[in-house]
């Protein structure tokens, strides 16, 4: 496997932003992922995927392995259930296709999101009411320190909002997802916009479920590829019922869901917009006008001033609610 060089990275993150890596590597298979592992053994490491939520400020100093694993394979299936191996490289949305044609239900709410099979299991990706989690079986990775191949169940995988044991500990390199999904589908309202948007259809297929979901998608985002972004920039914030009490002191209409006991969950979006920050921009970056969470950049290379506007964003929604908003994207 080739070895790169003094690798420019701004093709390879969805903000644009320029940096260099000293060494980049392909790994096509498992095998040639352990052999560059036991080659480099005391390399700063870091795992790219399609860099759709991760973003540059500096140079790199270290070696990027970017696995090439592309495979899909059915592995059992019954008159219910498909169970279904996806390599790390496999596109996301790509794969959500392939499923909903063949009437697989489980992923059609995660349509349209950009990325790799590799990083959905690492902050759980989720939209319109789904999370990946709930279709995930299995995860097969690599450890990063002692190069043995490791499988987790979906327990192991300690999955949360946003979370889990791989983006904790970023110690295993995931090299295949194993997903298990209905061959049969009952439409469950999980989220207004998307019953509203299916115009009162109670019973949509999937296809129309699918189709709803991108419609929705291409309304409220950004095209990557015409103004780049990393989806939303920030988490939505959870708050214990103290701190939902006295955001709600602050602001009436304030969005809270019950996510547990003495836990809730608001939304950034809201806050930023109340803040004040909707649509404006600083120089080269900015906000999406139609949804205050998504950070675009109109024109920098430098990932230093995305991080300073970012910066900003947090400050005010501090100084105005007491709300710390944390970054859901990767800053390096
Ligand atoms: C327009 C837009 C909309 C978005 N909408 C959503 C959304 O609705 N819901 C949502 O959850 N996310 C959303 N995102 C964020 C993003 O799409 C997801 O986080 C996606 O999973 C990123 O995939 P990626 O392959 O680009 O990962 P990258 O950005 O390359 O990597 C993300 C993280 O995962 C790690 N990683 C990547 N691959 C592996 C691997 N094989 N093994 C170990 N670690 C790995 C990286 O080191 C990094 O820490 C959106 C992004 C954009 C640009």
């Amino acid at each position: 496997m080739k070895i790169q060089h003094s690798k420019q990275l701004q093709q390879y993150n969805s903000f644009r932003t320029k940096a260099v890596a000293r060494l980049f590597c392909e790994p096509q298979s498992v095998d040639e992922l352990t052999e560059v592992l036991k080659s480099f053994p005391h390399e700063n490491i870091l795992i790219l995927g399609a860099g759709n939520n991760m973003f540059f400020t500096k140079d790199f100093d270290g070696l990027i392995i970017k696995p090439e694993m592309n495979e899909i394979n059915i592995i059992s299936e019954d008159e219910n259930f498909a169970e279904i191996e996806a390599g790390a490289a496999v596109e996301w949305d790509n794969f959500v296709e392939r499923c909903v044609s063949k009437g697989y239900s489980g992923l059609e709410n995660l349509s349209l999101i950009p990325g790799s099979v590799g990083a959905s299991p690492i902050q759980n990706i989720g939209a319109y009411g789904s999370e990946v989690k709930d279709t995930i079986t299995l995860v097969k990775t690599v450890d990063i320190k002692t190069g043995e191949q490791k499988i987790f169940t979906n327990d192991e995988c300690r999955f949360g909002y946003r979370d889990s044991i791989f983006k904790q500990t970023r110690r295993y390199i995931i090299t295949s997802v194993i997903f298990r999904l209905s061959k049969s589908f009952t439409y469950v309202e999980k989220y207004i916009d998307l019953s509203r948007e299916l115009k009162g259809n109670l019973s949509p297929s999937l296809t129309q479920v699918r189709k709803a979901i991108i419609a929705i998608r291409t309304r409220k985002l950004p095209d990557v590829n015409k103004l780049p972004n990393a989806g939303s920039f920030f988490k939505n914030p959870i708050l214990t019922k103290d701190e939902k009490e006295a955001l709600q002191n602050k602001i009436i209409d304030v969005p809270i869901y019950n996510i547990g006991e003495n836990s809730f969950k608001t939304s950034a979006a809201f806050l930023i917009e109340k803040a004040g920050f909707k649509g404006k921009t600083n120089g080269k970056v900015g906000t999406y006008q139609n949804h205050a969470l998504v950070v675009i950049n109109l024109g920098t290379e430098d990932g230093k001033d995305i991080l300073n506007f970012a910066q900003e964003i947090i400050n005010e929604v501090d100084k105005q609610f007491g709300i710390k908003l944390e970054p859901e994207v990767w800053i390096f």
